[in-house]
């Protein structure tokens, strides 16, 4: 589950230990060999994050698109260890039966033996990998002069000014083509970037809304406050590794107190002590919410 805020998060790291490594060997299945030779030996210039989206940019001209969905998820291992045998692949988990179980039903003990592989960058002390994909686009033209990212909606959390004027913009058009739920349209990454599940749910629940209002029904007053806490939230997650639930004294940090509804249907709301609800069926994704919060 990458959002906005943890695509931020894991683009930081990336940046941190190999802006500017020079690239060792790239291992990416039926890679161009063209784009393959011109990678290695060149050094990663940046990586940025759009939205949901992460592009690698390296010093000789080839870019990189990410894209990770549901699955997809990267880590960063020592070389040496890398090279000994001794990088351990995240757990797998079971069949999601039980989402909080994280159950391992198989333990790889060298990340090179392992099948979710996607993608291996190395450098001289670092050894970047890509788990699952799904998205792994390399290019010698710029990807965010391309779809999906530019037709982007505005991203508060990597553009300096949050554009709500724009947002609106977008919100109308969109809902005149179809009269959109609100939490549709925050997932929508045309009208704004970065929001997926997660955060939508959380929005919603911190601004009182309830989820399956249309946007022609939210007064001045809802767009405001929805507009004042979306930057504050997805800022709150970057910041918090992910979690958008301030802790009580000695709370622990645990699935269940990370967050205010996400994935925590049938727990008493921290506020009113109503069961929360998923719901399935009236929106494109699953979500949390309240329904004595969010009348
Ligand atoms: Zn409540």
């Amino acid at each position: 589950m990458s959002e906005g805020p943890e695509v931020k998060i894991i683009a930081d790291k990336i940046s941190y230990l190999l802006k500017g490594k020079e690239i060792e060997d790239i291992i990416f299945k039926n890679l161009d060999s063209h784009i393959k030779n011109k990678i290695i030996g060149s050094e990663l210039e940046y990586i940025k994050p759009f939205g949901k989206n992460l592009v690698f940019k390296f010093s000789s001209g080839i870019f990189l698109r990410n894209h990770m969905m549901m699955w997809g998820k990267w880590r960063i291992y020592d070389r040496s260890k890398y090279d000994k045998g001794l990088a351990i692949p995240p757990p797998r988990r079971s069949k999601l039966k039980n989402l909080h179980s994280l159950s391992t039903i198989k333990k790889e003990k060298d990340v090179r033996n392992d099948s979710r592989v996607r993608l291996t960058i190395i450098t001289k002390e670092a050894v970047l990998i890509e788990f699952n994909g799904p998205i792994l686009q390399f290019s010698t033209d710029n990807p965010t002069e391309k779809e999906p990212i530019k037709s982007l909606g505005p991203d508060c959390l990597n553009q300096q000014i949050f554009d709500k004027e724009e947002i609106k913009k977008r919100l109308l058009i969109h809902s005149k083509q179809k009269e959109l739920l609100i939490s549709d349209a925050l997932l929508n990454q045309k009208i704004i970037a970065g929001i997926g599940n997660k955060y939508k749910s959380e929005i919603l629940f911190i601004c009182k809304i309830n989820p399956f209002k249309q946007i022609s029904q939210l007064d001045s007053i809802q767009q405001n406050h929805l507009f004042k806490e979306i930057p504050k939230l997805l800022k709150y997650g970057y910041e918090n590794a992910g979690r958008t639930r301030p802790l009580l004294t000695g709370e622990q940090n645990s699935w269940n107190t990370r967050h205010w509804v996400f994935r925590r249907a049938g727990r008493e709301c921290w506020i009113c002590k109503t069961k929360i609800i998923s719901e399935k069926k009236l929106t494109a994704r699953s979500t949390f919410w309240c329904p004595y919060c969010q009348q």
